[in-house]
This record gives structure tokens, C-alpha cells and sequence, in this order.
């Protein structure tokens, strides 16, 4: 019945293609446009495809569209960047929908719980209720062309009378334009594209115009890949759109990308692992809408792919979070001009306006796909709610609990981000058991009996498994060290993320439970006597650790506790704060109350300073903090990802400055109004940019009282034998036992003033095993790990590892493995356990997990009156792994507070 219809819409409009060459027609053969609706010309003096339009433009020209025809379109502002551009979304529809657009907003609400909407109630709003079409544009900023097919596909739909589609996308969808989702990225790219114009474009992939300095358009301000952001929500960007996904719960959702400029154009369905949360209707549905892209493409003779390459098994795209609320999530990519013009390999020139038109053409088709099958998406959005409940009520595990923790703020986070997702989260307001267990009142309770039960398996279970078939098909590929096709991380889960303490029950929980609310940060608080002595902050949570931060900026004076102590009967972990009330200024009592309310920390007056067990105050065991001037390296060859994130980390979850230094300056700068400098990853390796000279400087600088932390793969500038910077050593992959006799038999090698041989010794290759191992390179690094989490046992005794929990999860990533430091050189100071208990979470291949076991993942080594701090793992990716937060933030205030002043 659906299809019949669709065949007959497109039969009508067929006509207007025949015998014309659509190149040089409109952007829509036959259409043609009522004039009371201004172009983009009219409004900004270009065509569409001519230029690439600038944010500012963009909000004119809908801006101009929305005063133009106020009965079919307006606007709402959803989110301010970094940069303070504004992010906004375009709302359309027929003017009755208009006229009654709450009401199809509160019917969506209505839809997106059965316990409140019975079925008969649901089939009679969805009898006459539109559904609401998604389309994002722009995630990337530097993928340029989704912006102007937005503008495009909105002019077409308030305009076009030659397209018989627009009338039934206008009555049986609301369709909301999302044109910009990362204004900063997107201006950062066209600014710098229009520096490198000249009289006519360049087609040449080489032309400046075609070659993004550091950082590239991509990300946003700090340099986040927004595209990975959405459950853990970091940015104000994502946070935004979030907000407005749940308010409007779009049927249909599509994130419009570019790709490489060789590419041609994909959509769905998509690639192979599908996430196992998801419904299965929701995979099926992705059809119908590949199937009417195709069509059109067809129609204009565009090439396509589909099922390759982009996968959702990752919760955190614009293609996949929409579907845990029940949408139909998408990604589209268009190959990218990167500029107006592109010759690709095979010599085909594509234009700017080409990329346009494509993605206008399946955004138009996505809408048409929508209202073809209106009542079937809503069918399914509500069905999706109804399976999710009794899934919820049925399965192995039917609630999931928070304990009242050691870091409550991060349990409070935790929580406080489920509640931004929709999730129904509970706060016990008295002690009760469950599932054998007792639980203190404060703890999270969260019945999966509930229309998030999806979302809340994937993002707390700690396994998403990954299809057998899949893997078995990665494992033959890297046997062939072919790449694999794994896209992103297969691990993401919040509690071992976090470090949060979560169980699983079988059972639904019955306790006495108030909603818990969105807030992230829960107002710490003063508690004991007052303070005449001073105050202490227990150390080991983000919230203590964001306290320290605001002291130090405020200029007070901190101690801190190398190990743990009594006091008054209660017990300090080491790296507890100290805050002398004779060694600061007056009021220090309201300035602790205030501190405690903004951090989230809660602060303990005291009145007197004995302690019963462990160092007192005035100990050589407790060092006082300096407020470090902290640098990072910033450009070339960083990876921006590593350096902004890190940055992000610093300056915005603990709210302390950093200095960004171009690696370029390195050698004439000088470093020492620094006490702290951070090298995050760089791509490919600092080398060469890094000369000998600056390493001596860098040499000098440490051991004249500097900290240098290295994060990630910096650790192998560090770690090379010619640096020396650190005493550790990347280590190549393990030669397996059956491999070394074959090893022994090599010809020994020659001296290097012997003249080379021109033919080696023949030899008979016995079997299978014999070939592979001749074919198998003699000095190959282990394979790279999509993304796995791993334990790290911390000790305890160092102050790098000062409060923090006793094992921390580690997002392993990449080839790198080192080997431990020597004792007489420094300290291993969280360190992988054993091959049998170290993956915590996800997909790792089993010679990397052998190989990592007993290596370090912290490493300190002291260096004249400085220290150097290696991380062989970036703790700041994606800012989401707080659960390293604390041993991070060690490096830098505790770093600097156990370094000599630089001198
Ligand atoms: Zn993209």
C-alpha cells in the first residue's frame, strides 16, 4: 500500500526529467519557485553552491525565510558555541500544522510513554498526527557542503510549485532544519578557505584552498568531535541539541557529513556491527529510506554506496543516539569539494554546487520517505517504547543500582546525565535492600521497566558485544594485516568510564525514591567545627580536585597530606587538602563555604590539628601547592584532539587556566614562567618538529624544576632511546614461541662494509605455518586496538596515585605498549594487571592483551629538581573519562607542588 503510493508520487514527477540535462537546470528539474519567497541570492548575492555561506549569513537567510512566510516556518535558538555564534533550527510545515504545532509536539510526548498513552489513545493521535523529520547539517564543520543544501532544501520546500512532493511533506511531516550544528568549525574553515582564494578557484587537492592549517574546520572551539559527544554531552552544542531532540522526538533523523574527496555519496543502511540494544524494526526501516535515495539518485544518475564502512554501533553519533529514543537515525556523507571545485583521481572535476545538490536531493527524499510512511514510523516510535518497557520487565537485568559512594560527585554526575537523556532515575530517600545487598539512602535506583531501557543497557552495561561474525571476519583480516573494519571504540560503559560504583539486579527495585534531576554538580557543604584551625577536603574526587583548582586561582594557601591520616576519628585518604586558617586571610570560613557550594566539594572545619594516626600538618609528608603556570603544546604536529581535549579537561571540568604554545616556538621561548608543560598526542610524532636542540632544552627545563607530563603517544618522543626523557621503551610485538627457532636459522647478518649480496640462500617452504612466518615482518609493532577499557592497578604509596581508587579504567587505544620503568629510575605508578583480568570492557586482540600485561599506564620519573610524568594512554579523550580525572590533576598540582621551584 505504501510503496503503490510512492510509486505513484513518483510517477508524477518523472515528467520533467525527460530529455533534459539536469546539470544545467535548476536544482530541481520542472521546479519552479513562487517569487514571494526570497532566494538566497536575493538575500545574500550569491546562488546556491556559488559560495560557501558563512554562519552569519545563514541565520539572515533563514532569518529572511521566516519573515517571508511566517505561516509555514519558524525559528528557535537551541545553543550558544563557544565562540558565542548561535545555533539555531528551522521549523516547517503546512500552515495547519503550524497553527497547531504544541499540540504535535505534546502528541509526540504523549506517544513516547505507554503508561500514560494506551494503545487506542495512541492509534487515535497517530491517525492524524504529522511526523516530525529531522535533518542536521554541518556536525563537521569542515564539511562544508550540508549547510547549503540546508538552505537549499528549505527555500525548495516554502517555495517549489513544480515538485508535487512538497504538499504531502508540508501536510504529513513537520520538518525541522538544523543547518549548523558547529558554527565555530564551519567559520574557522571558510575564513581560512577564502585567505587562500585567488582569481579562479583551484581544483588541484594540493591548493592551499584545499589544505586546512591546524586546527582543520572539524571540530569545535575545543576542538571536540561533536559527533562523538552526544551521551556524554560536553559540549553546550550537543547539550543543546539534545534538549531539543527530547522536546520534538523526530521520527526520522539524519546527520548530513562529507567524506573524502574520492568518495561519491552514502547512505543508509548502514554498515555491520549493529548494536545489539537496538530494535530490530529500526534496522528494517533504514531500508526505506535507502530505497527512495536510491531512486533519486537513479533518476540524476548519481553514483551511491550503502551497508560500508559507517557503522552505529557507537551510542554517541548523530546516526545512533536518536534511536535509543526510537528515531530512525541516519548518517549521510557526500564526497567533499573542500573548496568550490575538486578534480578527483580519476580526473573528474566536482563542483561545490554538485555536493549541494546531493545532499539536498536525499534531504528532500528523506522528508518523502517520512510522509510516505508517517503512520508506519509512528507505529514503530511507539511500539519502540511498549517493547522497551516489557524488555525492561522481562529481562536478566531489571534495574540497575548506584550505592551513596566515596565519589558521590561522580555518581552524581552519572546520574544528572541520564536524567539529560530522558532516563527515569530515582534518589532513594531511605536505606533499603535489594538483590541481597543493602543501600544507603542518596543511592541512584533506575527500573529498566521504563521507555529508556535501551539507552540505559548500552551506556551502564559493562559489555556491548559486537557480532560473532564480525569479529571472526577482523580476526582474518589482521591475520592478513589487512585493516579492520571496528570504526570507533567498542567499550564506552559510564560506570567503568566514571569509576562509579553501579550494580546490576534482577529484580525491579521497590524503594522509597524521589526524581533525581539534571544538575551535574550537587552543592558541597561545611560540616564540623569552625575552622579555627582550618579546613580539610578529602581528597580522590573531581569536585576536590576543582576546589583546589579555585583556591589556587583565588590565591590561598593549600597543604596537602602525602598519605592518609585520622583526625577526630575519621579517616583522611592521603592527598587530603589542608587550608590553614593562620596561613590565609581573614573570612576564610565564608570563602570555604562559598568554594564547597560552586565545586561540589564538601570541606571539614576543624579546631584542632591532632591527628591520631598518620602525619600531621606540619609533617615533611605534606607539601604545600604552588598555583602552576600550566602550558600545553598547541599546532602542528599535535593531534588537536588530544590538545584540546586536555585543554577542555583543565580549563572547563576544573575551571584552571592553560597557556597554549606552538610546538614552533618551542625553540626560541622560553619556558620558565612555566612550572608545568603537557605534550599531548601528536600525529604521526614529534619527531621531526621536535629537534635535538629542543630536547635539551626541554632537558634543562625539567631539571631546573619543570613538569613535563606526557600524554599518549607523546610518550614515544619520551620514551626514544636518543631522548631519554623517560626511562621506559616502546616495545615492538611479542615474536611468537614457534616463531624463534625459524628465527635462529636466519643467515647472520651481514657486516655493513661487506658489499650486499645481489641473490639470498633458496629454501624450501614446508607448509602453511613456514610461509606465514616468511611472510610475517621481523620488526612490526603490535596491531593497533580500536579502543578498549583497561584496569590499571595505582600504587597507592606515590603521590601521582593520591586518592585515587585503587584501579582505574583506561581507555587503551592504538599499537603502543612500553615497558615498566626501573626502580632506581622512577616509579610505575598505575600499572595493567595481569592478561587475565585487565580488559574491563570491549574488543582487544588477544596477543595485545598478553603483551600489555604488567606495563605501565603512569609512569613518574624525578629529574633534577623537576619530574617527568608519562600517561601511555591520552586520560582526556573526548573528556569522557573522568574516572582519571584525579590522577591527571595529580601530575599537574602535585607535580608542581613535589617539583623545586623552576629556576
Ligand atoms: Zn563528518
Amino acid at each position: 500500500m505504501q510503496r503503490a503510493l510512492r510509486i505513484a508520487i513518483v510517477g508524477l514527477i518523472i515528467g520533467p526529467f525527460a530529455g533534459q540535462s539536469i546539470a544545467q537546470e535548476g536544482f530541481w528539474p520542472g521546479a519552479d519557485y513562487d517569487p514571494a519567497i526570497p532566494t538566497i541570492e536575493d538575500v545574500l548575492g550569491h546562488a546556491s553552491g556559488e559560495r560557501i555561506t558563512w554562519h552569519r549569513d545563514t541565520i539572515r537567510y533563514f532569518e529572511a525565510l521566516a519573515e517571508a512566510a511566517p505561516d509555514r516556518v519558524t525559528l528557535q535558538r537551541y545553543a550558544e558555541s563557544w565562540e558565542g555564534r548561535e545555533l539555531i533550527y528551522a521549523v516547517i510545515s503546512s500552515p495547519e500544522n503550524m497553527a497547531r504545532i504544541e499540540d504535535v509536539k505534546a502528541n509526540m510526548q504523549r506517544l513516547s510513554d505507554p503508561r500514560k498513552t494506551t494503545r487506542a489513545a495512541a492509534d487515535s493521535i497517530i491517525s492524524n498526527q504529522p511526523a516530525v523529520t529531522w535533518l542536521s547539517y554541518g556536525v563537521h564543520g569542515n564539511e562544508i557542503s550540508s549547510t547549503d543544501a540546508a538552505i537549499m532544501t528549505a527555500y525548495h520546500l516554502l517555495a517549489a510549485r513544480g515538485d508535487d512532493r512538497v504538499a504531502d511533506i508540508l501536510r504529513d511531516t513537520v520538518v525541522v532544519i538544523d543547518p549548523m550544528q558547529n558554527p565555530d568549525g564551519r567559520d574557522r574553515f571558510i575564513h581560512r578557505f577564502e585567505i587562500a582564494e585567488g582569481l579562479e578557484p583551484s581544483p588541484d587537492l594540493i591548493s592551499a584552498e584545499h589544505n586546512e592549517p591546524w586546527p582543520n574546520g572539524r571540530t569545535n572551539h575545543y576542538l571536540f568531535d561533536m559527533n562523538r559527544d552526544w551521551f556524554i554531552m560536553t559540549q553546550p552544542e550537543t547539550r543543546g541539541r539534545v534538549r531539543a531532540l527530547q522536546e520534538w522526538y523526530p521520527v526520522a533523523f539524519v546527520d548530513a557529513h562529507e567524506m573524502g574527496s574520492n568518495s561519491t555519496y552514502y547512505f543508509s543502511p548502514e554498515a555491520v556491527p549493529f548494536n545489539p540494544h537496538l530494535a530490530k524494526n529500526q534496522t528494517e526501516s533504514l531500508e526505506l529510506f535507502g530505497r527512495t535515495n536510491a531512486y533519486w539518485f537513479d533518476r540524476f544518475g548519481l553514483d551511491y554506496f550503502t551497508r560500508e564502512v559507517f557503522d552505529a554501533f557507537y551510542p554517541g553519533y548523530g546516526a545512533s543516539w536518536p534511536s535509543y529514543f526510537g528515531g530512525i537515525a541516519m548518517t549521510y556523507e557526500q564526497a567533499s569539494a573542500r573548496g568550490l571545485v575538486v578534480r578527483k583521481y580519476d580526473g573528474v572535476e566536482m563542483t561545490y554546487r554538485d555536493t549541494v545538490r546531493n545532499h539536498f536531493i536525499t534531504s528532500l527524499g528523506t522528508a518523502q520517505t517520512a510522509a510516505e510512511n508517517r503512520k508506519k514510523l509512528l507505529e514503530d516510535f511507539y511500539g519502540y517504547q511498549v517493547s522497551a518497557i516489557e524488555e525492561g520487565r522481562s529481562e536478566r537485568i531489571r534495574s540497575y543500582i548506584v550505592p551513596a559512594q566515596n565519589d558521590q560527585a561522580a555518581a552524581d554526575k552519572m546520574a544528572g546525565l541520564l536524567v539529560r537523556q530522558g532516563v527515569e532515575v530515582g534518589r532513594a530517600t531511605a536505606s533499603f535492600s535489594a538483590c541481597g545487598n543493602s543501600y544507603e539512602a542518596g543511592s541512584y535506583v533506575i527500573n529498566l521497566a521504563q521507555p529508556r531501557k535501551r539507552l540505559v543497557r548500552t551506556l551502564l552495561d559493562a559489555d556491548v558485544p559486537m557480532d560473532d561474525e564480525f569479529l571472526a571476519e577482523q580476526e582474518r583480516r589482521r591475520a592478513k594485516k589487512i585493516r579492520d573494519e571496528i570504526y570507533d571504540v567498542t567499550a564506552w560503559s559510564l560506570p567503568l568510564m566514571m569509576n562509579v560504583q553501579t550494580d546490576s539486579c534482577g529484580r525491579s527495585v521497590n524503594a522509597a525514591i524521589v526524581a533525581a534531576g539534571p544538575e551535574l554538580v550537587q552543592p558541597g557543604v561545611v560540616s564540623g567545627g569552625t575552622g579555627s584551625v582550618g579546613y580539610l577536603v578529602p581528597w580522590g574526587s573531581s569536585s576536590a580536585v576543582r576546589l583546589l583548582a579555585h583556591a589556587l586561582r583565588r590565591g590561598l594557601s593549600v597543604k596537602s597530606s602525602n598519605l592518609a591520616f585520622t583526625h577526630m576519628e575519621t579517616r583522611y585518604p592521603s592527598g587530603t587538602l589542608i587550608l590553614d586558617t593562620a596561613d590565609n586571610p581573614e573570612g576564610l570560613r565564608d570563602v570555604m563555604v562559598e568554594l564547597a557550594r560552586e565545586t561540589g566539594a564538601n570541606v571539614s572545619a576543624v579546631d584542632d590539628s591532632w591527628v591520631t594516626d598518620g602525619p600531621n600538618f606540619g609533617s615533611m609528608r605534606v607539601v604545600r601547592f604552588s598555583a602552576p603556570k600550566v602550558a600545553i603544546l598547541w599546532d602542528t604536529p599535535t593531534s588537536s584532539y588530544s590538545a584540546g581535549n586536555t585543554r577542555f579537561v583543565i580549563e572547563r571540568q576544573f575551571d584552571y587556566p592553560v597557556t597554549a604554545i606552538r610546538v614552533s616556538t618551542l625553540a626560541e621561548g622560553d619556558l620558565s614562567g612555566y612550572q608545568v608543560l603537557i605534550m599531548p598526542e601528536a600525529w604521526p610524532d614529534y619527531r621531526p618538529a621536535i629537534g635535538d636542540e629542543v630536547i635539551a632544552k626541554l632537558k634543562d627545563w625539567v631539571e631546573r624544576g619543570g613538569v613535563l607530563i606526557g600524554v599518549g603517544n607523546a610518550t614515544r618522543l619520551l620514551a626514544d632511546p636518543n631522548v631519554d626523557l623517560l626511562a621506559i621503551r616502546r616495545e615492538n610485538a611479542v615474536v611468537e614461541a614457534e616463531d624463534e627457532d625459524k628465527k635462529d636459522k636466519k643467515p647472520a647478518k651481514k657486516n655493513g662494509d661487506e658489499p650486499q649480496e645481489t641473490t639470498v640462500e633458496g629454501q624450501y617452504v614446508g607448509d602453511q605455518d613456514e610461509y606465514q612466518a616468511l611472510i610475517t615482518a621481523e620488526k612490526a609493532s603490535p596491531d593497533s586496538v580500536a579502543g578498549v577499557l583497561a584496569r590499571a592497578n595505582v600504587d597507592p604509596d606515590h603521590w601521582l596515585g593520591a586518592g585515587t581508587a585503587a584501579t582505574l579504567n583506561v581507555l587503551v587505544r592504538g599499537p603502543d605498549i612500553y615497558t615498566p620503568i626501573r626502580l632506581d629510575k622512577g616509579v610505575n605508578v598505575a600499572v595493567f594487571p595481569g592478561a587475565d583480568e585487565l580488559l574491563a570492557s570491549g574488543y582487544m586482540w588477544e596477543q595485545n592483551r598478553k603483551q600489555l600485561a604488567y606495563k605501565p599506564f603512569a609512569v613518574a620519573q624525578p629529574m633534577g629538581r623537576g619530574f617527568v610524568i608519562g600517561f601511555t594512554q591520552d586520560p582526556n579523550v573526548r573528556a569522557y573519562l573522568d574516572g582519571l580525572n584525579v590522577i591527571f590533576m595529580n601530575a599537574i598540582f602535585r607535580g608542581s607542588a613535589h617539583a623545586r621551584p623552576v629556576r
